[in-house]
């Protein structure tokens, strides 16, 4: 048994997540806006700095594992907010809890990434994904204010999580962390349901082809993330696992 924060399980796939490890006997320990143990803002970096400080105070200085699924969808209609939430709430809080996995048993970490990551040709060379990776955050808001639709914003923030991730390999490697990227197609959750109701974007999601015919269920990524975390994804590190039902493989079949 262990102890493993999550953040954004309030709702969706991080809320079955946090389901699916308290029912092996994990203790968790949420950070979201809303009920769960640490209430934090993640879209400000006061947020940020005081969502670590209270996790590592509620861990004890130790975790043996952390999921990263809060996010917000580009239908919001503030591009800002979803560059801050979806690249600096997950690049600042792995640096922040990283001490504390080192202390953990086996630890490892897993992140939302995102199948439509990949949708943008030559993502690493935009704007938004070099200020990110460059953690500028007011430039980052910038662009994605005033150079990018909502869409665009979401998919390059993702690039750029998954980017982040891979980066880290080495370093956490080296000290016994493993770290990976989980990259769903849609998921029937409260985000998507948002891009659904939202006009312009709603038909955009429907049309787009899922091989197997169906949207995903938040219970399927949380037994991912199970399986990533757990001493049977031991092997894995530093990947991105498309979790989308093909959706990727119809997109990008010679590219991969
Ligand atoms: P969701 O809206 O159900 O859950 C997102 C959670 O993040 C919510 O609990 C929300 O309160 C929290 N959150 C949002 N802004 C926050 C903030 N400022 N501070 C703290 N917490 C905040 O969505 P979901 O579908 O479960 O998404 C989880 C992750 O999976 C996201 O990163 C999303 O981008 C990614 N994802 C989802 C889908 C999908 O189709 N649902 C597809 C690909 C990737």
């Amino acid at each position: 048994m262990g102890t493993i924060a999550i953040s954004g399980c309030a709702t969706g796939i991080g809320a079955a997540t946090r389901k699916r490890f308290e029912a092996d006997g994990h203790r968790v320990i949420g950070i979201d806006l809303r009920d769960v143990e640490v209430v934090a803002d993640l879209s400000t970096p006061e947020g940020r700095g005081r969502a670590i400080d209270e996790t590592l105070q509620a861990c004890g200085g130790r975790l043996d594992g952390a999921v990263l699924c809060a996010g917000l969808g580009g239908h919001i209609g503030e591009n800002a907010t979803v560059a801050s939430v979806n690249y600096f709430g997950v690049a600042e809080l792995l640096d922040g809890l990283f001490p504390a996995l080192q202390r953990g048993e086996e630890p490892s970490a897993v992140v939302m990434c995102s199948n439509s990551a990949q949708l943008v040709p030559n993502a690493i060379d935009t704007p938004l994904v070099q200020a990110m990776l460059a953690r500028d955050e007011p430039e980052s808001r910038r662009v994605a204010e005033e150079e990018c639709s909502g869409q665009l914003v979401y998919m390059l923030s993702k690039n750029a999580v998954g980017t982040d991730v891979r980066r880290r390999a080495l370093a956490w490697g080296d000290a016994g962390v493993r770290i990976n990227a989980l990259a769903p197609g849609p998921i029937e959750t409260p985000l998507l349901q948002g891009g659904l109701d939202t006009p312009g974007i709603g038909d955009a999601i429907r049309e787009f082809k899922v091989p197997v015919g169906r949207w995903g269920r938040p219970e399927e990524i949380a037994e991912v993330v199970a399986f990533l975390m757990g001493p049977h994804g031991g092997f894995v590190h530093g990947s991105i696992w498309y979790v989308d039902g093909g959706a990727d493989a119809l997109t990008r079949s010679d590219r991969f």
